[in-house]
Parts: C-alpha cells; sequence; structure tokens
C-alpha cells in the first residue's frame, strides 16, 4: 500500500456564479494523489484543492511537500495495523524539517496535501470522511443534519443591489435560511443599502451576517460596526487586519453583537493569540478557521482541542470554505455548522449533488472519501487537470 504519483495544477476560480465576472483573479490548486490500492475494482486516487482566497500553491506542493511523500517508505504513511494510509504519519512526513512559525502559505499548500490524504483514506476505508474522522479521533457521534448558511453576496461591478438580491432569493430557494453577504468594497452608505435590502428577504436580521474581509482600519471598523448595531445581524466578520488583535478586542467592547473571527488565522499559536487578546465571548461568538488553510485536519485539530480547552463550546466553530470538505470536517468533529457557497467558486463551491436543505440544516448523500466525484462538474475538472504528476 503505497502512494505512487501526485498530480497537481494551479486553475482558475470565481467569486460569481457567472465565472466572466472577476475570471482571472483567484486560484486554486488542485491536486490528486494516486495509490496502488483497488477498492470494489476502483483505484484510489485522493482529491483535493487549497480551498478559496488564498492562491494556489503550485511551487511548494511541488518543490517540497509533494516530494517528501513520494520519497518517504510506505510504512512511515500507514496506520499501526497496516490496513490504511494514517493520514497524521503523513501529515509528519510532509512537516519533517519545518521550523515552527513562519506560517506563510506553506499551511494552505499542507491542508491541500492534507484533503487528497484523508479522501484517499477514507475511501479505503470505503467510509464517507465524517465518519472515517470522527472514529479516528474519537468524536462523540454525529448528527445527520448539519446547520448551514449560504454565503455569497460579494459587490457585483454593474447592477450591485438588483444581482445581490438575485442572489439572495436564489440561495432562499435552495432552502437556506441564513445568509452572509460582503461589506466593506463599496463606501459604508452603499454597504448599508447591501444589507437593507437583503433584509427585506430574509425572515428575521439574525439571519444575515456580514463579512468585511479585513477591509477596515481601526476607525473605519468602528464606524461600520456602529453603524451596523441597530441591525441585530447574526454576526460581523473580518472588519479587521487578522492580527490586530488589539483591535478586534476594542471593536468587541464597542459593537453589542456577535463577532465571526479566525478566517485568516492558522496555526494553534495564533489561534491562542486571538482567544488571550482578541477580545472575544466564547459563550456569544463564531470560530471560522478554514481547516485546509490551517495545515489541514492535523492543524486544524489543534485549534480546536486547544479553544475547547479554554472553555469555547463546539457550536462556536464554523468552519471556512462553503465546500464538501468544509461540511465533512464540520459533521465529522460536531462542530456548530458550515459555511456553503452554493454559487461562488464554482464547481468546487456547494455541495454533493441531491444535497437536500431542511429547515436550515443539510442532509447530503454520503459517499465514500469526501465525494467530489459525485459533484459531476468537479469530477470533471478533477480529471482534466491532474494527468500530469508533479
Ligand atoms: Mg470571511
Amino acid at each position: 500500500m503505497r502512494i505512487v504519483d501526485i498530480h497537481e495544477c494551479a486553475v482558475p476560480i470565481s467569486r460569481y456564479a457567472d465565472v466572466s465576472i472577476g475570471a482571472a483573479t483567484l486560484t486554486t490548486s488542485v491536486v490528486a494523489v494516486t495509490t496502488d490500492v483497488v477498492v470494489d475494482g476502483v483505484l484510489v486516487v485522493g482529491y483535493g484543492f487549497s480551498s478559496f482566497g488564498r492562491f494556489a500553491q503550485s511551487g511548494l506542493i511541488r518543490e517540497r511537500f509533494a516530494p517528501r511523500l513520494l520519497r518517504a517508505s510506505p510504512s512511515s504513511l500507514m496506520n499501526s495495523v497496516g490496513d490504511n494510509f494514517d493520514p497524521f504519519r503523513a501529515w509528519e512526513v510532509m512537516m519533517h524539517g519545518e521550523k515552527p512559525g513562519g506560517h506563510g502559505e506553506r499551511c494552505v499548500a499542507v491542508g491541500t496535501l492534507d484533503m487528497a490524504i484523508w479522501d484517499a483514506a477514507a475511501k479505503t476505508a470505503s467510509a464517507p470522511l465524517c465518519e472515517f474522522l470522527a472514529e479516528l479521533v474519537g468524536t462523540v457521534p454525529i448528527a445527520e443534519e448539519v446547520p448551514a448558511y449560504a454565503a455569497g453576496g460579494y459587490a457585483y461591478p454593474s447592477d450591485d443591489i438588483r444581482h445581490l438580491s438575485d442572489e439572495v432569493r436564489r440561495f432562499l430557494d435552495f432552502g437556506y435560511t441564513r445568509v452572509k453577504i460582503k461589506i466593506g468594497a463599496t463606501d459604508l452608505s452603499r454597504d448599508l443599502q447591501r444589507v437593507e435590502a437583503v433584509l427585506k428577504l430574509l425572515q428575521a436580521p439574525n439571519c444575515l451576517a456580514v463579512d468585511a474581509m479585513h477591509a477596515y482600519n481601526r476607525a473605519s471598523a468602528t464606524e461600520a460596526a456602529a453603524n451596523l448595531e441597530g441591525y441585530s445581524l447574526w454576526w460581523i466578520e473580518d472588519f479587521l487586519d487578522p492580527l490586530d488583535f488589539e483591535g478586534l478586542a476594542h471593536l468587541a467592547v464597542a459593537y453589542r453583537g456577535n463577532i465571526a473571527a479566525g478566517e485568516s488565522l492558522f496555526s494553534e499559536s495564533e489561534a491562542g493569540l486571538l482567544d488571550l487578546y482578541g477580545g472575544l465571548n466564547r459563550q456569544r461568538d463564531f470560530l471560522l478557521f478554514d481547516p485546509v488553510h490551517c495545515y489541514g485536519i492535523p492543524g486544524y485539530l489543534r485549534i480546536v482541542t486547544r479553544l475547547l480547552e479554554k472553555g469555547w463550546p463546539r457550536s462556536a466553530f464554523w468552519p471556512h470554505g462553503g465546500h464538501l470538505f468544509s461540511f465533512h470536517v464540520a459533521k465529522g468533529l460536531g462542530l456548530g455548522g458550515i459555511e456553503v457557497n452554493p454559487l461562488s467558486f464554482p464547481p468546487f463551491g456547494g455541495l454533493a449533488d441531491g444535497a437536500k436543505l431542511h429547515a436550515g440544516k443539510v442532509l447530503a448523500p454520503e459517499h465514500p472519501g469526501i465525494g467530489f466525484e459525485h459533484k459531476s462538474e468537479l469530477r470533471h475538472l478533477f480529471e482534466q487537470n491532474t494527468a500530469s504528476p508533479v
């Protein structure tokens, strides 16, 4: 049982369902980890990608982390019984010789390969990733349905309010009841118009969250929060630089609603600093770390474990991503819920073909592994872009 080949390719992605808007501004790495394992007559290939928002990681994957996996002895990647790959041991192989700190974006490169290795291991076990993960880490029994919200609402280059409203109506038609839109890309008065347009479509103000994608400085963050406070939104997200914990602590005092943070922090140490100095309320606020960007599941688990020990509930974790992998991680670890990108970042965003929503919760068909092959357009993309080994 061994890894035979690793393939990587950078592909463009768009924040919009209409991929001609903002095309070629973002990329992500797709990887395929080919094994020599055959299950039910099918060769096990693990697929992964770099989630959204951090660009492709071709150099780091091709020059550093994939070669370490390919050079490793087969036994160093396997579990103690010898009947499957051990993603935690594979992670140690990838990180061999790496010094702590200086995360840069190597965490994304490692997380991308880690995703594919978990996919391969779960397929080898003939189990959906959420079940495989829950069993491996000993999580409490997992719920059938996962709370979810629809994310999107990026500013459109023209006729913004009409396009935004149409997008949110489509979310509601899909069955989502909670929605997150972006703010901070335009002036505050326009953003308030966007918020009010969306609120007219939703059942209640606390069905809407807003994400500023770190666009504000301290003064503009304070002004935006003051103007948003009266709406009683579900949460406000990423108003400041991700490492401005002092600024966030001031904001947490000034703003009386919920705050969500953590999407752009990539390590257990940074998560610890957020908890210690960010002024967040452990019983009220939300944590959005992206499992892919945090060195994959082993790194994400360290964050979850540390913050649970600090008194955060599992229900506070709503992992960033909006794709199938985040769904499995949230379900497998019994977390609060997930972001879903039903329209953004096609064909990576959203859940498996045939996923259903009931009262704001996702009931998704579960296939062995992550199930990327069961999103028809995504299967095609993986197969087209992972034909040549690194
Ligand atoms: Mg965000």
